[in-house]
């Protein structure tokens, strides 16, 4: 089965909420500075990463990256280990 990788640049969100509205299986605004957080992710460099998603949800997320105002939200194919 295909799995999907998200990617979340955070220093760059503008707390919009969009993403929240579209996707809340994946994002989730913080409640301290306002801005979107990546669920279940690692977080490194103010990004975040979520690996090994699902194909399944793909087209919540292709809406929540469209959405986006800033487009921090990347979506790419997994690669091989
Ligand atoms: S849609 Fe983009 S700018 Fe808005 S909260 Fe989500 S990640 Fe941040």
């Amino acid at each position: 089965m295909k799995k999907i990788n998200i990617i979340l640049h955070r220093n760059k969100c503008i707390g919009c909420g969009s993403c929240v509205l579209e996707s809340p299986l994946f994002f989730k605004i913080c409640k301290k500075d306002g801005k979107s957080i990546l669920l279940n992710s690692k977080f490194k460099n103010n990004i975040y990463i979520l690996k090994n998603i699902n194909i399944f949800f793909l087209k919540s997320l292709i809406k929540a990256y469209n959405v986006c105002p800033v487009k921090i939200i990347k979506i790419t194919k997994k690669t091989k280990n």
